[in-house]
């Protein structure tokens, strides 16, 4: 139905203008026949602020989709990371643990609520916080853990558990990029106090922007809603107990969604399918290293990742994403470790931060265009192009020894 003019670049100057380097996109949305009818039942039945009856049925269906006891729908990923840090109550003085490898929204929501984030190394099994690495950054400001399931891989949260559990601490989820990813069985988004989603136009089930958050404590929750609709008692027009947001989300918004979650199982089922085929295509070049999936782990498979060593491979990361875009494939270098970035260097410096896994992991990894309508041949072609630059890259390195 669509074609690859739309590319999704959160980042780029225009993000609807096709460049000749965006032949093949990051990332696109799958929109199908339910998502145009239940957008248009939205907009005739008038209801198209947050109190029309997709917000509620996609709360209950998201729900019961994550194993949560309950969900609200938020109008974005971001949002709904500082909805969670404010339903906890965590604010200035606290600490709250995160992973410097993720996107800036993470480290982000913790300042908005007035915290400090700790930035804790990442586990090289799983590129998520090292559980390892908690107890050493815990001080006796520390409220909570943010744990980022990155690039649909899920954190090891029993361990994470049991270190909050030890030192009275919080857990939240970042399962902004993980939906449909389970750990021992058990979906993301549930195995936490709060668990996090986005919606934004390149995550697995998208609404253009949206987000919810989900808890299974019910005071939680309504602690959450109150915040989310400007602080209204629920039961009392125009009478405000406490400072709220508006983080509510469209009726469109979820009329969206509604439609997104139905052919959930089909999406995630095309997305392995491309992992595989990329798994299978990159076999055997010498310098990609994959995202390690541990054995308990279901990887939910949001953006294709791998690493370049630049030695072996014969091209830096860098070399590798120009020379791809040259030939109209979009890529994406990974996060730039949020300790790294102007507004948090100065406390990663005072933190005394050392962070080789996520420096060496964030400076050598790249995305691969992933989304349920890129054709097979796409992939091929894909890894095809960088086998080539790999040989040739070496029959460079063999000519200068
Ligand atoms: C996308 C993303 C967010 C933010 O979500 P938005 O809906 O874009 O605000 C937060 N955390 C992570 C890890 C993400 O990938």
């Amino acid at each position: 139905m669509s074609d690859f003019a739309h590319s999704l670049d959160r980042d780029g100057p225009d993000e609807r203008r096709p460049t000749a380097s965006r032949r093949i996109p990051l990332a696109q949305p799958d929109l199908g026949v339910n998502e145009e009818a239940y957008v248009l039942e939205a907009l005739r039945s008038g209801w198209i602020t947050s109190r029309g009856k997709f917000v509620d049925r996609f709360e209950r269906e998201f729900a019961d989709a994550v194993g949560s006891a309950g969900a609200l729908a938020v109008c974005n990923g971001t949002s709904a990371l500082y909805l969670a840090m404010l339903g906890l109550g965590i604010g200035p003085g606290d600490e709250v643990l995160v992973p410097s490898l993720s996107f800036v929204a993470t480290a982000n929501a913790v300042r908005f609520a007035g915290a400090e984030p700790v930035f804790v190394d990442i586990d090289p099994a799983t590129w998520c916080i090292d559980p390892q690495a908690l107890a050493a950054a815990i001080t006796p400001r520390t409220r909570a853990i943010l744990a980022v399931h990155l690039y649909g891989h899920p954190a090891d949260m029993d361990a994470i558990n049991v270190i909050a559990a030890q030192h009275g601490l919080f857990v939240v989820e970042d399962a902004a990029e993980a939906f449909g990813a389970t750990y021992k069985g058990r979906p993301v988004g549930a195995l936490g106090d709060v668990g996090v989603f986005s919606f934004y136009g390149n995550k697995i089930l998208t609404a253009g922007e949206g987000g919810a958050v989900t808890a299974a404590d019910p005071r939680l929750l309504a602690r959450m809603r109150l915040l989310r609709g400007q602080g209204m008692d629920p039961d009392r027009q125009y009478f405000y107990p406490v400072i709220g947001h508006n983080f509510r989300p469209t009726n469109i918004a979820c009329a969206l969604l509604c439609a997104q979650l139905e052919r959930a199982p089909t999406m995630l089922s095309r997305r392995r399918q491309i992992f595989a085929l990329y798994r299978k295509g990159l076999a055997g070049i010498a310098g990609i290293g994959r995202q390690p999936v541990t054995p308990d782990a279901r990887q939910s498979p949001w953006l294709f990742s791998m690493t370049i060593d630049a030695v072996v491979f014969g091209m830096s990361r860098d070399a590798l994403m120009a020379r791809l875009a040259a030939l109209g494939i979009e890529t994406r270098p990974f996060f730039i470790p949020s300790h790294q970035l102007p507004p948090y260097l100065d406390a990663a410096t005072r933190q005394g931060a050392k962070l080789p896994v996520t420096d060496r992991v964030a400076a050598s990894g790249i995305n691969l265009p992933t989304f349920t309508t890129l054709p097979d041949a796409a992939i091929a072609e894909i890894c095809a192009a960088i086998r080539k630059l790999a040989s040739r890259g070496e029959a460079a390195l063999q000519l200068s020894a």
